[in-house]
Order: structure tokens, then sequence, then C-alpha cells
């Protein structure tokens, strides 16, 4: 590039002018895209679902009226996170959305190219270097981020639940894959049509030796229900158990009270020390100065000993409280569950086991401490056999 200053001496070639000019204007044109971008506004070709507007300098890029739809639905199959990138150009297809009346199929690579722009989601990438932009975002930057990730391969729970046992809930027991959720339209008998939601393995690339891993929603939901209802203890067993973890908090409540008398009567003393050392003060026996000192040193302990006195407090009812949830829990676990939203149902369950492997036919968990010590008890004594 030839840089022109005043101490530039220009030889007048025709060649050397002919690339003066082009690259000055080069350098004009690009300093006008720049602007352009600061502006908010791409200056080059619309991507896929918008489209370029010359006439109207206020909004120069506007949505495409029959090409947005195919990327907005495209984000949303991807974001459910089961599906290829081809998985849901194929999908696309079979919804009715066409790519080019020439070139009907959105391929894999047109699928990716798109996912990854996010100009969709309202900014503008420009040479390495992202910008707010002014045209209408076709989808929300919460979505973006999810379909980033997943095409990143990071993190497979970050995405949006839409079904709700899915998104790494239950693992595969032969792959290790997540469950994952679908929804199937029926045709039924009279004609209408209903939904219906399944579960399965999300692999894609399962070995012919990995069974078919699939439930129906009512069934899983059943199998958790029995899970949950073997941790529950008879009544002579829970009986005895409410009344040991009451022994046990009694002589931990023995043990405080002890604690607690100790630091009330260190309490009472720094209080008639304080009075007394006042008394001595107003007599004129001490100095003002020796006043002070000690004064401030009995301040000092009073507050250490006020303070271990509130926290003995709070420990031992916080204490109390979660031993009593948690055996209580177990108990109610089934029934707690068939009662929540489904927010609270995944969240119950992560609380409740480490591991939730499905098979073709059974659903496993695995307790996470204390509750395996529930489960254990409740199998060992009273077989789960009885209902299976
Ligand atoms: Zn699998």
């Amino acid at each position: 590039m030839i840089l022109l200053s005043p101490s530039t001496t220009f030889d007048n070639t025709p060649a050397s002018v002919a690339q003066f000019y082009s690259d000055n204007l080069r350098e004009e044109t690009l300093k006008g895209l720049n602007e352009k971008v600061q502006q908010g506004w791409l200056p080059t070709h619309a991507p896929y679902g918008y489209v370029n507007d010359p006439d109207d300098p206020a909004e120069p890029i506007k949505v495409h009226p029959e090409h947005s739809p195919a990327v907005v639905r495209m984000f949303q199959l991807f974001s459910l996170g089961d599906l290829t990138l081809d998985g849901v150009g194929e999908k696309l297809a079979e919804e009715g959305y066409v790519y080019q009346p020439a070139n009907p199929r959105f391929r894999w690579k047109t699928v990716s190219y798109i996912l990854n722009n996010p100009f969709y989601a309202g900014d503008i990438n420009w040479h390495g270097r992202r910008f707010p932009g002014k045209h209408k975002p076709l989808i929300d930057r919460g979505t973006f981020e999810v379909c980033k990730d997943l095409l990143s391969g990071r993190n497979r729970r970050i995405r949006q639940v839409n079904l709700p046992l899915s998104g790494g809930l239950f693992r595969c027991r032969y792959c290790g894959y997540a469950i994952t959720g679908e929804e199937i339209k029926k045709r039924q008998s009279d004609g209408t049509f209903k939904n219906h939601v399944y579960y399965r393995c999300s692999n894609h690339d399962m070995p012919p030796s990995h069974p078919k891993v699939r439930w129906r929603a009512s069934d899983l939901k059943q199998a958790i229900v029995d899970q949950l209802n073997g941790l529950r203890l008879p009544p002579e067993v829970t009986a005895w158990f409410r009344e040991a973890l009451r022994a046990s908090l009694s002589d931990e409540e023995t043990y405080r009270k002890k604690i607690r008398r100790v630091l009330q009567k260190r309490e009472s003393e720094l209080f008639n020390k304080k009075a007394k050392l006042l008394d001595t003060y107003l007599a004129g026996d001490v100095e003002q100065e020796t006043f002070q000192e000690k004064n401030e040193g009995l301040k000092a302990e009073l507050a250490r000993v006020q303070e271990e006195m509130a926290s003995e407090t709070k420990v031992n009812a916080e204490f109390a409280d979660m031993a009593t949830a948690i055996f209580d829990l177990t108990q109610k676990a089934a029934e707690t569950w068939l009662g929540s939203c489904n927010s609270v149902r995944r969240e119950l369950l992560e609380i409740l086991c480490t591991n939730r492997e499905l098979d073709e036919v059974s659903l496993r968990l695995t307790w996470r401490c204390p509750f395996d010590e529930v489960a254990k008890t409740a199998i060992s004594g009273y077989g789960v056999a009885e209902r299976t």
C-alpha cells in the first residue's frame, strides 16, 4: 500500500497513479463501511432470513417475511439439544420449510453457518469484532447462547428444558448419553391427533448391540414413583427412627443447654464487674484512664460472649430442622414428587440421587448419602419385591 505523506516522493508513472487511486478508494470504502457498522447496520449483503432495502435509510435491513420463519424454527429445533445439524435440516424439510426454490433442503453446512451467526440475536460480526446491530433480532440471546454451547459440545444440561424429564436428568445405561424427550403426533382412530411424549437415548450413532431405550412418559413417571416409594419405611420402623432421631437431638440439646448456661453465667459476671468498676470510678477511687481501659476490656469480652450465645442458638435450631426435614423428605418423597411442579421434581431427584440410569426395562437410582441408608433399611427389612 502507498502511504502518502508530504515527504513522499510520488513517482508519476501511470501504474503507480492507478495503484494510489485504487488503494485510496479501498481505504475510503472501508472507512465508509466501518462507519455504517458503528451506526448499527451491516454494510454488506444481509444474511439469510433478512433482506436489504437500500431505499429505506431508517431501516436498510429488514426481516425477510418468507425466509425468517425457517431460521427461527432452526434455532428452536437445535436448542432442544437432541438433533444433529443434519437432523435439523431433515426436520425442517419434513415441516415444509424451503431454503431456496432450486435448493429446497437446508444442508448441515448452511444450518451450521446460520446457528453460528450472532446477527440473528442482534449483533454484527465485523472483521473479528462484535458490534450491536439495529436490525430486528430473530431470536433471543439466551437461545443463541444455548445453541453455541451445544455446537461447541459444552455442557448439554445448560439448554432449555421443554420436556420435564429430558435434558440429562437421566442417562442411558448402555452408552451414558443423556435421555432426551420427544413429542410425537399420532393420528387417533377418530381422525384427531394426540401428542405422545417419549423418552429415549439421545445417541445418534448407537452400535447395533445397543438395545432400544425408549420409554413412554407415563411409564417413566410410574418407575420414578415406585423408586421413591422404595424409601418408605413401615410405621414401626418410622416410629423407631423418629425416636432415635429425637434422642440424639435431645443429647445434643442437653449439651447445648450446658454451654448456654456457662455463657449466661459469664455474661452476668461481666455485667456485675462493669457496674462495680463504675461505682469505684464515681467514688473517685480510680483514675479516669484506668477506668476507661478496664471498661473497654470488659465491653469487648461481653460482646464476644453475646456473639457466641447467638450463634449457639442458631446452629442448634438449624441442625434439628435439617435432620427432621431429611427424614421427612424420604418418607414423603413420592407424594412430594407427584405434587410438585416440573422444576421442583427435577431438583428433588437431584437432591435424592447422584445417578439416574435407564435401560430398556428398568430405572436405577443411585441414592445420595444419607438417603442410601434409608433405602438400604427399607429394602433389607421389607423387600421391594412385593411392589413389582
Ligand atoms: Zn444409549
